[in-house]
């Protein structure tokens, strides 16, 4: 086991190695991991779960390493095409070029760029596009839809050959992939490399604080390494020259921050937002080892009520299934301890997850026609954050007596007479 998964000596950020434990999950089997058939369930293999944070820079992290070949051989996340996403990232492409200026000569660089769909939405604005993402049939996909992207990691190398071949990138751009990076300096030293001194950099990370407010304990799975908060990211970005200059808050998954940063020699105004979110930062506890504490405790009270909540219904003889199978989903039923023997099926429209089953809980996932044959009295809704969407789309289910358990921040039944 030991080539495989090893504790980290140091904080991927400061470097330091002063740690405050916060909670375990014990060991648990990849969450993203999805088994091909049930000849493939019995051989998972557990891996610790155990999450920490950084007294000095207030990074959390996992406090395990895996071998990224073991961890993401099997990954399988393809963006989400969710109408509210696809909305986010038209904002997110409006709020680059007017805060940039693009033009159409103008590079615009994305690593982690998946199957592309987001920049196509930048060409579309005018600028050149390159992606860069490291799963070959991602990357496949994007080139056959006429994005070019580059088969890799985002290293230093990647990015000094991006800037040969293409010039310098007006913006270099990654959103929701930094905290499945190891070596995040790895990936500082690209940008530094690829980035045009007018330019800029973004990057769209889950918020730590949302995470700790709302009880998010299942998006802290194997595949997500850091958990950052905007002070983190400064000290990050700091040690690479890079300053951030702007910060939003972007209400998907569960609650993100964008963040602007460009080169520290540049003359950019640091916009007001930036020290006000440090400062509500401070004032909800980032700093302090009680807001650690506390959410560990929230942590253990919530998972159990979710498996109480769930076990009663099914011992009164009710029917339940999982609406959804994000990885995140798989990571909330290992920590409930929940399996088959409760939850019927996951329904998920990503074509790639049906016909697999989750690793642990052994749950089969089905497409949604498969589950439209056999619809449970209780959908728990894993997918949570996309809680109002669905909740609309399946009135007639509600109409119909069905129940959606949504598990986060506390579990909460809604029925066609309750409001979210
Ligand atoms: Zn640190």
């Amino acid at each position: 086991m030991q080539d495989i998964v090893w504790p980290i000596d140091e904080c991927r950020v400061c470097g330091h190695d002063d740690w405050l434990d916060v909670v375990s999950f014990g060991s648990t089997p990849l969450a993203g991991n999805l088994l091909g058939d049930e000849d493939d369930a019995g051989g998972e293999t557990l891996f610790p779960l155990d999450v920490v944070v950084c007294r000095r820079c207030w990074l959390m992290t996992l406090r395990h390493v895996i071998e990224p070949d073991v961890l993401f051989g099997h990954y399988r996340y393809v963006a989400s095409d969710a109408g509210s996403i696809i909305q986010h990232m038209r904002k997110l492409v409006d709020l680059c070029v007017e805060r940039i200026g693009l033009t159409d000569g103008d590079l615009v660089v994305e690593f982690g760029s998946n199957t592309g769909a987001h920049l196509e939405l930048f060409r579309q604005a005018g600028p050149r596009v390159v992606g860069v993402d490291p799963a070959r049939n991602l990357a496949g996909v994007a080139n056959d839809r006429g994005v070019e992207t580059i088969p890799a990691g985002f290293t230093a190398e990647v990015g000094q050959e991006i800037a040969t071949r293409y010039g310098l990138a007006r913006l270099v751009y990654g959103r929701q992939c930094f905290a499945h990076i190891p070596d995040i300096h790895e990936v500082l030293n690209g940008v530094s490399a690829l980035l045009a001194p007018d330019g800029l950099f973004f990057v769209e990370v889950p918020y730590l604080v949302e995470l700790l407010k709302n009880n998010q304990f299942d998006t802290i799975f194997h595949e997500h390494f850091s958990y950052f908060s905007l002070g983190s990211l400064c000290t990050l970005f700091e040690s690479h020259g890079l300053r951030v200059v702007d910060v939003h808050t972007a209400d998907v998954h569960g609650g993100s921050i964008v963040v602007f940063a460009a080169p520290a020699a540049a003359d950019h105004e640091v916009r007001p937002a930036v020290a006000e979110m440090l400062a509500e930062e401070r004032s909800q506890g980032i700093a302090e080892e009680r807001t650690y504490r506390e959410f560990a405790d929230r942590t253990e009270r919530v998972r159990a009520q979710i498996r109480e909540l769930v076990r009663g219904v099914v011992a009164d003889g009710k029917t339940v299934a999982g609406y959804g199978a994000p990885t995140k989903g798989s990571a909330l039923l290992a920590a409930c301890g929940l399996g088959h023997q409760e939850i019927r099926f996951c329904s998920d429209t990503t074509v790639l997850k049906q016909g697999r089953i989750l690793p642990g809980s052994r749950i089969p996932i089905w497409s949604p026609e498969q589950a439209a044959g056999h619809v449970p009295d209780y959908y728990l809704l894993l997918a949570w954050n996309y809680a109002p969407e669905i909740i609309d789309n399946e009135k007639e289910f509600l109409e119909n007596g069905g129940r959606f358990i949504v598990p986060i921040p506390e579990p909460r039944v809604i029925s066609a007479e309750s409001t979210l």
